[in-house]
């Protein structure tokens, strides 16, 4: 892919992604395969005149070789300048930029229930310093095409070809053209006239059928609202959370979801993949599960936690988003939650709360917003997918027919 193009994707991600400000740190995650891209991205950070710019590297066969050869104290154990660092970041609220291009199959084999005893070990240390953050700090997750996803994305072809395959889909997918700032404006204008039409008819709510046998039902909170695109932090500062972003979502009533739903695409889960499942919800709890590959892994994350179990994002994106209609399945969670309609097990958004900016994290979860240590999305649209909303005052609307959009 040209250089000036890779620029403009760096700058977009810098400028319209987390909108660094004059004198901000920011902090990049990336995988150790991407040194050039990463190098743009922090470039691109220093001339939005950000103070500090900090990357942590990551490398898929050290976290298996981690995995293997610690304990689960050791890696569950949270060290005192860990601390220090969490501490230092809930003063400083740095941009987070996470890049991702990792093989969405890489982690297969790693021992997970290990991983699942050291993160219940870790987590709730982590928890208090991630809580004391959420809501302030601008995020953004966009992509770059590693060796090994491109050649999962393009079976057969050779990997250079298959990597400028993925560079063309990612960056056409993310409004990367002539005027990248000007086209992400204007889309999202649309997504938010769209959540703002979601927002006035009250949805009490959400019905789900397909043809594959899918049948939930989900209850809304009524303070809750449909957002999408930007967002703007608790600072103020407005920010694009993910680079593509085609979704409507809103976090749904802990409790309150009946029904059994079944996916339509893979989930890449701690690098490694879930296929062809379903869920069944009782009391908005998933009571039962089942799937071609993965099953027990899938167990595994809906157990991660009490919250685990419970819904925390209902997505709407029709069959029609340009990510679905480049045809192509990506095995990775951003671009493949952007082209279907998508729910999130665990972790309920704080901000989807009506004026979220005046209450605390603890009020919005009282709402209803589900709390939990993971928040995985997984796919469940397809073109005979129906969406009805029944409203506060007994109306049913049609949402979606056959897949899009039914207003
Ligand atoms: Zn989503
Ligand atoms: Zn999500």
């Amino acid at each position: 892919m040209k250089k000036t193009v890779l620029k403009e994707y760096a700058r977009l991600i810098v400028r319209c992604g987390v909108n660094v400000q004059k004198g901000q740190d920011v902090l990049i995650f990336a995988e150790l395969d991407q040194p050039e891209f990463v190098a743009m991205v922090v470039e691109e950070a220093y001339k939005a005149k950000a103070r500090k710019v900090t990357v942590e590297w990551n490398y898929q066969p050290l976290q298996k070789l981690h995995v293997r050869h610690r304990s689960v104290t050791t890696l569950g154990t949270v060290t005192e300048w860990e601390k220090a660092r969490q501490e230092h970041y809930c003063q400083t609220l740095p941009c987070r930029i996470h890049i991702i291009s990792e093989d969405p199959d890489g982690l297969k084999g790693m021992n997970m229930d290990k991983l699942m005893k050291a993160r219940q070990k870790s987590f709730p240390i982590l928890k208090p310093y991630k809580d004391r953050r959420e809501g302030y700090e601008q995020w953004c997750i966009a992509a770059v095409p590693g060796k090994a996803w491109a050649k999962k994305v393009f079976p057969g072809m050779r990997t250079s070809l298959a990597v400028e395959k993925l560079w063309e889909a990612i960056l056409s997918t993310s409004r990367v053209n002539e005027d990248p700032i000007a086209a992400w404006e204007k889309h999202n204008k649309d997504l938010h006239d769209r959540c703002a039409y979601l927002n006035s008819l009250q949805i009490a709510s959400l019905h789900y059928t397909a043809d594959n046998g899918t049948d939930l039902t989900v209850g809304m909170i009524p303070e809750a609202r449909f957002c999408g695109g930007e967002e703007v932090s608790k600072q103020g500062i407005a920010f694009n959370p993910n680079i593509p972003s085609e979704e409507c979502f809103i976090s749904p009533m802990r409790g309150k979801a009946e029904g059994i739903v079944y996916s339509t695409k893979p989930l890449s889960y701690q690098g490694q993949l879930i296929e062809d499942f379903y869920i069944r919800f009782e009391n908005g709890k998933a009571v039962d599960s089942g799937a071609k590959r993965g099953a027990e892994l899938l167990k595994t994350m809906l157990t991660m936690d009490e919250g685990a179990a419970y819904l925390g994002e209902c997505a709407l994106v029709p069959q029609r988003s340009p990510i679905a209609e480049s045809g192509i399945l990506f095995y990775n969670t951003l671009f493949d939650e952007n082209a279907s309609c998508h729910l999130a097990m665990g972790m309920g958004y704080a901000d989807t709360i009506e004026d979220h900016h005046n209450k605390t994290l603890e009020q919005c979860r009282e709402l209803g917003i589900n709390d939990s240590m993971i928040h995985e999305d997984f796919m469940i649209g397809c073109d005979t997918m129906n969406i009805d909303a029944t409203t506060g005052d007994g109306k049913v609307i049609p949402i979606f027919r056959n897949g899009n959009w039914a207003f």
